[in-house]
């Protein structure tokens, strides 16, 4: 990812991806103190209503399909916790795009208890370019099924398809199909 540019530095300045040296030797502490540092920066500019320090920040050194993860009480979010093994295949950059695509869903569970990647989470998710739902590492929000041949269609906002399943047949065989929510969700609700 190009950095962007600030006015007149010269130079990447701490919101830029460019301004770290990172690598998958460094430790996890020095890997949260990085994306600490970073989560601050990106909040500072695109005013963000998320409170860094508040958040408790984790590695997963066993989660394989999801970059990282929010998890939320009561509507409040509690942690950010981001995955080793995706910094360590996709380096610092793609672990940054991670950072932003999770301090969007504090700042929408602070700002309006919403935890989806719906409207909201693309129109942010464009300004802070990172991924909505395009990186595989963040799994659809549901998975619609067919009941007969096992199509699985994977469905990221609640579309008329996931609210009333009942309405459409299979493509491939004409059977129903049956609506899962995923739990692989990396916004993670703890109600
Ligand atoms: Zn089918
Ligand atoms: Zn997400």
């Amino acid at each position: 990812m190009p950095a962007s540019s600030h006015g007149d530095s010269d130079g990447p300045t701490r919101v830029d991806v460019d301004w770290y040296s990172l690598d998958e030797s460094c430790s996890h502490e020095e890997f949260l103190a990085v994306a600490r540092v970073y989560a601050r920066e990106v909040v500072a500019e695109y005013d963000l209503s998320a409170s860094v320090s508040d958040l408790t920040w984790e590695v997963s050194t066993r989660a394989k399909r999801r970059a990282g993860a929010v998890k939320y009480r009561d509507g409040d979010p509690v942690s950010v916790t981001l995955t080793w093994a995706h910094f360590a295949n996709r380096g610092w950059a793609a672990t940054a795009a991670t950072i932003r695509h999770e301090l969007i869903h504090v700042h929408l569970l602070n700002e309006h208890g919403d935890a989806s990647h719906g409207e909201r989470f693309c129109r942010l998710a464009e300004r802070l370019h990172t991924h909505v739902h395009c990186d595989r590492f963040v799994p659809p929000e549901w998975w619609v099924v067919c009941t007969d041949c096992g199509a699985r269609l994977a469905r990221y906002r609640q579309s008329k398809l996931v609210t009333d399943p009942a309405q459409y047949r299979c493509g491939d065989c004409g059977g129903a199909f049956r609506v899962e929510r995923n739990d692989d969700c990396d916004a993670v609700g703890d109600d």
